[in-house]
């Protein structure tokens, strides 16, 4: 069987649908062994898989969120080129180790994909966003574009940290645009083909295999009774973009004495007992099981993060998307743009939106079958894709042709 070294990073919306593929790839027999920072060892280890802390670096869940925080995605991509430099040589250290048949590597994760390069190793990535890259979704205007006037300060670091890693490693800097999400001979995406854009990117490297969801995890039992009656709302705005009280308090306000009953995933740095009183008909917490909680929901507030969309379609749940930076919002134009939803794009243009917004939107997706309908027929489709096999399969084929 074969040995496949896999290169992450601690984001739960780049490991979640990870874990899945590499659970199957254990059971199937293959060796996986693990990379990515020690706070999420507990949730890798359960897969079956190894897994190896990288080494102290800038790379941690706490500095990708404080980077993104105010949504320049330039402060990432800085980041990942800065830590590619490294933990390149502890890359290229592993697999002279290792000796394995394959490297696999999230689309953020650089220095996976150059030390398969410069050891001349088959590589491939699995892509947790869409291609957006001339899709129409990101050439539509919107004052919510003039956010990126803020990443140019930021231009010059990362122009210098890619001559640095050009003229260390040559040829295994991958110097074609779009830089990121990074490539490889395959690439796997958790989207379904008819719903990514028409972009030049996607090439037949490409692979569409929908969510990668457990169905074990949906059937989970709540951890919490639900209060009250009436149709069940879910709202959350990811694990990055989510220390966001005054939107929490607000959604308070808009829904208290709303006919309907909320489960707000706040968020692990939020100080719950600072939002204040909370509503009878709402249940708060810093985390939920979101795929249990989307199974058993009539709507979902969400930021448009690429996996809240994917799973909340898989259940047929329509949304409002409200996005807290430039990718979210293009994720969100792509979903609704099918129908199953609404984009709330105030929060980016004026950083608030108004609590009648809010309360409109909601009603809007309750009360009108069309929204419901269409994340039906979106269902049917993530539903009919392949999902975390379908990943390992195309895995497996890949080193197959490859050795
Ligand atoms: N998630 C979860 N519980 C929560 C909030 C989020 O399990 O209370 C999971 C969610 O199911 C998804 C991931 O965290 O798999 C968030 O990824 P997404 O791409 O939606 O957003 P991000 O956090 O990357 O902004």
């Amino acid at each position: 069987m074969a040995k496949i070294l896999y290169f992450n990073i601690p984001a739960h919306g780049h490991v979640n649908p990870s874990l899945p593929v590499v659970r199957e790839l254990v059971r199937r027999g293959e060796t996986v062994v693990t990379y990515n920072t020690d706070e999420f060892r507990p949730l890798v280890e359960p897969t079956g898989a190894a897994f190896r802390p990288y080494p102290p670096t800038a790379l941690t869940a706490a500095e990708i969120a404080g980077r993104l925080q105010d949504g320049n995605l330039a402060r990432i991509s800085a980041l990942f080129l800065q830590v590619t430099e490294q933990l390149l040589p502890f890359a290229l250290d592993e697999l002279a180790r290792e000796r394995p048949d394959l490297i696999l590597f999230d689309g953020v994760v650089l220095w996976g994909r150059m030390a398969a390069a410069q050891q001349g190793l088959p590589a491939a990535a699995t892509l947790t966003t869409f291609i957006l890259d001339g899709t129409r979704e990101v050439r539509r205007g919107s004052r919510a574009l003039l956010q990126a006037l803020r990443w140019l300060p930021q231009v010059p670091e990362i122009l210098q940290a890619r001559l640095r890693l050009t003229r260390a490693y040559g040829k295994a800097f991958p110097n074609v645009p779009p830089l990121f999400p990074v490539r490889g001979g395959l690439n796997i995406l958790f989207t379904a083909r008819e719903l990514q854009p028409p972009t030049h990117v996607v090439d037949k490297t490409f692979r569409f295999v929908g969510p990668a969801i457990d169905p074990a995890a949906a059937a989970e039992p709540l951890p919490f009774d639900l209060p009250g009656r009436g149709p069940l709302v879910y709202i959350s705005l990811g694990t990055i973009h989510n220390r966001a009280e005054p939107f929490y308090r607000q959604c308070f306000e808009a829904f208290a004495d709303y006919p309907a009953r909320f489960v707000l995933s706040a968020g692990k740095e939020t100080d719950l007992p600072a939002l204040g009183e909370i509503p009878p008909n709402f249940v708060v917490r810093p985390s939920v099981p979101q795929l249990a909680v989307l199974a058993r929901a009539d709507a979902f507030i969400t930021h448009g993060g690429v996996n809240s969309i994917h799973e909340g379609l898989y259940f047929g749940v329509p949304l409002l998307l409200i996005p807290q930076q430039l990718e979210q919002l293009f994720a969100a134009r792509i979903a609704a743009g099918r129908g199953p939803g609404r984009v709330l794009e105030e929060m980016l243009v004026r950083g608030r939106i108004k609590t009648a917004a809010l309360r409109a939107g909601l009603a809007g997706l309750l009360e009108e079958p069309r929204y419901r309908e269409a994340a039906a027929a979106l269902q049917t489709i993530l539903r009919g894709t392949g999902g975390y096999r379908e990943a390992a399969d195309e895995i497996q084929a890949f080193i197959a042709r490859a050795t």
